[in-house]
């Protein structure tokens, strides 16, 4: 059920009861689950994906019926907080059907405290209203450009306008938009703050995120690799920042802009000062849960949800991955020409 590489021996004392709580060796208690509903995405950005990408025979991905019976599964285990993500979540066809039904866990006595979304948004436009009225209030944007010939170049497609219109939308829907930017040196670099003043001019927090080393992609990310230290030390040349205590359990680390009145975060994901407090675990599209976004540790759920008593495989897989759950993350960029350090698109794993 385990992925390549070996991990510790299961204890030998009896496993939880179902619902007990996910604990992991580390006492760290997982409410925050990252569910990839789709590999697939209508754009090709160059630090995600090749332009060729090979996506997944639709049986491999799992169905409308295993994502919701997984996602109860999770909630009934403590999981508090869904995310769904891609690939992109708003290119599957049955998406809203599995938003609607994930809605449903948000009303009293359902479990769920929050449901949100990871999206490119060229299709949020379409769907803002819908979101909301399923119980989604707050979405995550990826943007890493206000500029056209930009996003084209990074997204290798011209959807700005679709993009845009998309924000707008879901902020006139009422859900709260936060933007989240890869910064990439030599490409957007010199952007970021009129990125950060737009965002915060319209009331959204935006995330600059460093570059990670997952998955073959055409180009070399070293090349592009901006460490955020040196876009802080920029920002901080021309504005002030004041760090702000807000803390989500992952690696963002966030500051207040007393110029702009906004909320920015970073993300330096090649750190891992952020370990001791992870409260997270993924899932991809075809039910491989990964503890951790920079491990190899992986448990196979869509074969525990496809067995003869999911119930029970699901609940020992569940307990497998939290023995699993490595303490700390093991990424490192590699250097040019070196194969990246982790296999895996983050449109398997959904970032
Ligand atoms: N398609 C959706 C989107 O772009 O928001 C959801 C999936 S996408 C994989 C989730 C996030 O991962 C995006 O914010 C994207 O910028 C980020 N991402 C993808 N590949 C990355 C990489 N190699 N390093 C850092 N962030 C990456
Ligand atoms: Fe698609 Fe998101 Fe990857 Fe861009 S980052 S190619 S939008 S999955």
């Amino acid at each position: 059920m385990t992925g390549p590489l070996s991990h510790p021996p299961l204890s030998p004392t009896a496993p939880p009861p179902a619902a007990s709580p996910l604990v992991d060796r580390f006492a760290r208690t997982i409410s925050y689950l990252r569910l990839s509903v789709i590999d697939r995405c209508d754009l090709r950005c160059t630090y995600c994906m090749p332009e060729r990408q090979t996506f997944l025979p639709k049986a491999e991905v799992l169905t409308l019926e295993e994502l919701h019976q997984l996602a109860l599964g999770f909630i009934a285990r403590g999981v508090r907080k869904l995310r769904l993500t891609g690939g992109e979540p708003l290119v599957r066809r049955d998406m809203m059907e599995l938003v609607r039904v994930l809605g449903r866990q948000l009303e009293p006595g359902g479990g769920l405290e929050e449901l949100t979304l990871t999206t490119n948004a060229t299709r949020l436009a379409e769907f803002a209203e819908g979101l909301h009225a399923a119980g989604v209030r707050r979405v995550n944007v990826s943007l890493d450009t206000l500029d056209r010939a930009n996003f084209a170049r990074i997204a290798r497609r011209d959807s700005l306008p679709q993009v845009l219109e998309g924000i707008a939308a879901a902020q006139a829907a009422g859900l709260s938009v936060k933007l989240n930017t890869v910064a990439l040196k030599g490409i957007n670099e010199d952007e970021i703050p009129d990125l950060i003043g737009w965002a915060h001019g319209r009331g959204m927090e935006i995330t600059l995120i460093e570059v990670m080393p997952l998955g073959e992609v055409d180009e070399d990310r070293f090349d592009h690799y901006l460490p955020l230290s040196a876009v802080r030390e920029r920002l901080e040349r021309r504005w002030t920042l004041t760090p702000d205590a807000h803390r989500s359990g992952g690696p963002a680390r966030y500051v207040n802009v007393a110029e702009t009145g906004g909320r920015l975060g970073f993300i330096t994901p090649l750190t891992n000062n952020f370990c001791d407090g992870c409260n997270r675990i993924r899932i991809t599209a075809t039910g491989q849960l990964y503890p951790c976004l920079g491990g190899h540790e992986q448990v196979d759920l869509r074969g525990a949800l496809r067995s003869a008593d999911p119930e029970a495989a699901l609940a020992q897989a569940l307990d497998l991955a939290m023995h699993i759950k490595p303490e700390r993350h093991h990424f490192a960029i590699g250097k040019a020409g070196e194969a990246p350090h982790l296999p895996r698109h983050m449109s398997m794993t959904g970032g």
